[in-house]
């Protein structure tokens, strides 16, 4: 996540401990990734909204979800302004990292081979991701 930038909501490590589960911290803040096939969230389609699991943003509405069959909750689209993205250059690959707009959380990454319309693939862990039940379309406003 970008260390430098200054996040709506902002917490020491032992804060987010206290108000995470030790995989939710290692994923949000610590930049983890959750093993392939291991979230309840990767085969669920209900409608409704995938909030942050750190600070409760809206992130994405159940219509963007789709099946990738790669073991990760996928969405085509987040809500509006949602997320925010930057270069990841670990592990010797170049891929784009996807967080939280509003507490900087490590969501997952964005790939270009996902489905129309917007052809993108947003891979994210089921643990970083929150399901609430609703209409699955409308996209809630931030805040
Ligand atoms: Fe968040």
């Amino acid at each position: 996540m970008a260390k430098d930038k200054n996040f709506e909501v902002s917490m020491s490590d032992d804060e987010w401990r206290k108000k995470l589960t030790p995989e939710q911290f290692h994923i949000l803040r610590k930049h983890g990734t959750e093993r392939a096939g291991t979230s309840p969230l990767d085969h669920h389609y209900e409608p409704g909204t995938y909030y942050c699991a750190g600070c409760g943003a809206p992130l994405f509405v159940s219509e963007t979800k789709f099946n990738s069959g790669s073991g990760w909750p996928s969405f085509y689209e987040p809500v509006d302004g949602a997320v925010e993205t930057e270069t990841d250059r670990s592990f010797f690959m170049t891929r784009t990292e996807v967080h939280c707009q509003k507490c900087g959380g490590h969501l997952g990454h964005v790939f270009d081979d996902g489905p129309q319309p917007t052809g993108l693939r947003y891979c994210m862990n089921g643990c970083s991701l929150d399901f609430r039940p609703g209409d699955g379309k409308t996209e809630p406003k931030k805040k």
